[in-house]
């Protein structure tokens, strides 16, 4: 199952995610319709059609309840509620979802006045069997159609107070007669907004409690993502650390690319240590990762990790070793280029420096890490052993280069 996006919903905490109206929070609404509106619209055409057909049914027994107005009805039927109910069928595929709700509302509310119009309008005495066609239509829209609770309550509410109306000033219309198509007004009403209530609350809750599963879900994702990211960052620096470095190591070998390695080590960093203690010393290490960064920034495909204590590495997609040995370079000037006074230093140098050693991975050969860090640490010490402030290649040609200091 694919998660959809789900963004933090701070305002949850405030408000209740379901009113007593069965509406949810606005934006649980929103996520809701993002996933079921499409869904809701194809039912609601489904259901219209179904009612439509219905309805115009009623044409053939208006011949029985309604004969001294039958082309009237036919006309209303035919001519003014079914184009209506092909337009609303049209018309909610592209509305906003709460306007469909509303849209179908009014749809149903205009199918029943012109019905209740037709039960008030005959003076025949089989016409109170077009009451039953009022019902119906009550008994369609809150449980085929199934409105929103909330919609179903209004459109309930104007319907039976608008048959009140009707019972009340229709001619000729006996109390106990009016008595008992109240009575099956009434029942008709509460039993159908109670039903509807109940497969509403029933959806909401069922969505609800896959929304709250879903949220957390999320947030366990998102936990253990910084974790993840946690365990893979040096804390001093906030350069990756050994673990990511060797699991992109081990990547890139995998592939057989072409690369370079570099072992990174600060020169004399114990002497700065003790002169201008530990958290100076942290300090510059933090500046100095900083700017080995930003050079690995430069490069398309490259990673500089914390190695651990004062040693850094460098790896980059590269194909020669001039390739390598410039990249060597703007590391090591980019580390001079920060000018961080070293003081206790005894050779003349004055600043912080490193010194690098390089391993190269000729790429489409299948080569292990190990060796290859081995290479570069070889490297790296030859060029400790040269005097420091420089790159060693680890290759028969062994070059050296002497930077500026
Ligand atoms: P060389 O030029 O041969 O590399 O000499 P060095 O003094 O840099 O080498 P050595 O390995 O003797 O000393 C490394 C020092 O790095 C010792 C240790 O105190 C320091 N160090 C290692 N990790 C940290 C750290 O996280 N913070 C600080 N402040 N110092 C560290
Ligand atoms: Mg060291
Ligand atoms: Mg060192």
């Amino acid at each position: 199952m694919t998660l959809p996006r789900l963004k933090s919903f701070p305002e949850l905490d405030r408000r209740p995610p379901l009113d007593r109206w069965l509406r949810f929070a606005a934006p649980i609404q929103a996520q809701y319709d993002c996933e079921h509106a499409a869904e809701r619209v194809e039912d609601l055409r489904s259901a219209i059609l179904v009612g439509l057909i219905l309805y115009d049914v009623f044409n053939i027994t208006s011949i029985v309840t309604l004969p001294d107005i039958l082309v009237l009805s036919v006309f209303i039927r035919l001519a003014l509620v079914t184009p209506v109910s092909l337009g609303i069928f049209w018309a909610i595929r592209r509305t906003s979802p709460s306007w469909t709700e509303r849209i179908v509302a009014v749809g149903l509310f205009n199918a029943y006045l012109f019905t209740a119009f037709l039960f008030y309008w005959t003076t025949d005495p089989d016409g109170l069997f077009t009451f039953m066609e009022l019902l119906t239509i009550i008994v369609f829209s809150n449980m085929l159609i199934a409105l929103r609770f909330y919609h179903a309550v209004i459109l309930t509410s104007v319907i039976f107070l608008v048959t009140v109306l009707v019972l009340a000033t229709k001619p000729g219309l006996s109390p106990p007669h009016f008595f008992v198509l109240m009575v099956q007004l009434s029942a008709i009403s509460i039993f159908t907004l109670y039903a509807n209530y109940r497969l509403e609350r029933r959806r909401c809750r069922d969505y609800l409690a896959t929304f709250d599963a879903r949220l957390q879900a999320h947030s366990a994702i998102a936990d253990r993502k910084v974790y993840e990211d946690a365990s893979r960052t040096d804390a001093l620096t906030q350069l990756p650390n050994r673990r990511h470095l060797d699991e992109r190591m081990k990547l890139w070998l995998s592939e057989r690319r072409a690369m370079a390695l570099m072992m990174i080590d600060v020169d004399h960093f114990k002497l700065y240590n003790d002169m201008l203690g530990h958290p100076a010393g942290d300090e510059c290490l933090r500046r100095i990762a900083a700017a080995l960064a930003s050079v690995a920034d430069q490069a398309e495909d490259a990673i500089c990790a914390r190695f651990g204590g004062e040693e850094f590495t460098f790896a980059i997609s590269c194909r020669s070793e001039f390739e390598a040995a410039r990249w060597a370079r703007i590391l090591s000037q980019a580390i001079t280029a920060l000018e961080i006074a070293h003081p206790a230093r005894t050779d003349g140098i004055g600043i912080v420096t490193i010194s690098i050693g390089v391993a190269r991975c000729p790429g489409g050969t299948l080569a292990a890490l190990d060796d290859l860090v081995a290479a570069a640490d070889r490297a790296l010490y030859a060029a400790k052993r040269r005097g420091r402030n420089r790159f060693v290649m680890d290759d028969e040609s062994s070059l050296t280069v002497q930077f500026a200091g």
